[in-house]
Formats: C-alpha cells, structure tokens, sequence
C-alpha cells in the first residue's frame, strides 16, 4: 500500500504529539517529534554555556551534534538521543521550554533542524508533528493537520503533565511559558507558526480524544485510497 506523510502543527500544548502517537500507530507510520530536536539542541547550548546570540558559536556548536531517534521496545515509539544521550524525558524540563523558542528562531538551527527532518520524511509513512511542518519541512505532503484548543484547556493539560515531573511548578509558570512560546513561535522570522493553506484545522476543546482520532484516521485513509 503507498505511504503518505501526515503533519500535523499547531500551537503549544494542544495535543499534537498525543494524536500524532496514536495515528502512527494505527497507519504503523513512524512518529518524529520535531519539537524534541529543537529542545535536544537548546539542552546542548545550555550544558555547554553556548551564547546562541553569537552566531559564530552557534555554528560551531552545531557540529557538535548528533540527534538520532532510536526505538523504543515498551513504547514501540523512537525516543530521541542527543550524542547518543537518551534524553527524551530531560528536555521537557522547565529550563529547557524557557529558552527553546529562542534558539528555535536562529535560522542555523533551523536550516539544521529541518534537513534532517526532510531526510526522516523521504521514505513517506511518517507522522510529524511541529510548529512547521506542513508550511517548510513538507509543503507537498498529502495530508496536513493544524490543532488548536482553548488556551486555558491548554494550560491545564500541560499543567497536570509538569506537576507530575516537578510537584513544584505553578499554573502560572505553566500559562507564562506557553503563552511566550507561542508568541515567539508565531512572530519569529524564519519559519513561523502558520496554519498551512491546505492543512484541516481541528480544534479538540471539546473533541474526545476517540473523536479525534477517528476522525485523522479517516482524513488519512481516504488521503491513502486515492493515491
Ligand atoms: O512541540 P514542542 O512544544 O515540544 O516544541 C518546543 C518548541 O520547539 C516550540 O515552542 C517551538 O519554539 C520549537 N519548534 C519549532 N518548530 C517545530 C517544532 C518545535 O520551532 N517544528
């Protein structure tokens, strides 16, 4: 059967990466988080002492990186490696989702961040979800999702998702970053946040999260018919 590739963007803390899980395994596509790259490569700035505003640095840094996404046999899903450093649960650290959106604006990250995500996607049968994806890492892919929900469903989402890693983090903290995030990524330069032209927007305030699924499965599978 031929393979499409499916994006899915959208804002911070919508559910992206839950229905991007749940849709490759149900098509048995692989699922790349492109956020987790962009978090790998703010964790390396940061345990290096990188200052990203220094371009030179930031170049040179990145030679340094190596981000591979390996399988993981309990999840069944690819957890992300930085130099071959499992770090997929570090990244979701506070320290690190305050600065990302910064070093995700940099046009080297970028330009990086993207290649590699371009070769992951060359095969096809690929679930992607970002910020991105569907308007520059694959503006030809045949099916293309923007989530959106209600910013306090948001806020407390990500808030009971924070607590159980930190029990000392606020609701405020949790609201602040998304809210930065989110205005960082939707007003930088390269690349911003944007709800691609052919992509199906899909708002899960209120959806179920069966509901939703049932739904991109039957985006997808008609996307498949077709070909
Ligand atoms: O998806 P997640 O919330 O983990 O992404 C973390 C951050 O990475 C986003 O807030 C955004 O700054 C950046 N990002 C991006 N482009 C993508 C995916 C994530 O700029 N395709």
């Amino acid at each position: 059967m031929k393979k499409i590739i499916i994006t899915i963007d959208g804002w911070s803390s919508c559910g992206k990466s839950t229905l991007a899980k749940q849709l490759a395994k149900s098509l048995g596509y692989i699922y790349i988080d492109s956020g987790a790259m962009y978090r790998a490569i703010t964790l390396y700035f940061l345990r290096n002492h990188i200052d990203w505003t220094d371009n030179y640095l930031v170049q040179s840094a990145l030679q340094n990186i190596h981000i591979s996404f390996v399988h993981n046999a309990s999840t069944q899903l690819s957890d992300i490696h930085l130099n071959n450093e499992h770090v997929e649960y570090v990244i979701r650290d506070m320290v690190v989702a305050e600065k990302v959106s910064e070093v995700a604006a940099i046009e080297s990250v970028r330009t990086f961040a993207v290649a590699q995500q371009q070769r992951m996607g060359n095969e096809k049968g690929i679930v992607m979800d970002g910020r991105d994806i569907g308007t520059t890492v694959f503006p030809n892919a045949e099916l293309k999702f923007f989530m959106t929900a209600d910013i306090s469903i948001r806020v407390d989402r990500r808030y009971i998702e924070m607590k159980q890693k930190n029990p000392h983090v606020s609701i405020e903290e949790v609201r602040d970053n998304l809210q930065m995030r989110d205005e960082i990524d939707s007003t930088r330069k390269i690349s911003p946040l944007r709800m691609a032209e052919d992509a199906i927007l899909l708002d899960n305030s209120q959806l179920s999260m069966e509901d939703q699924l049932q739904f991109a499965l039957n985006m997808a599978t008609e996307k498949i018919k077709q070909l």
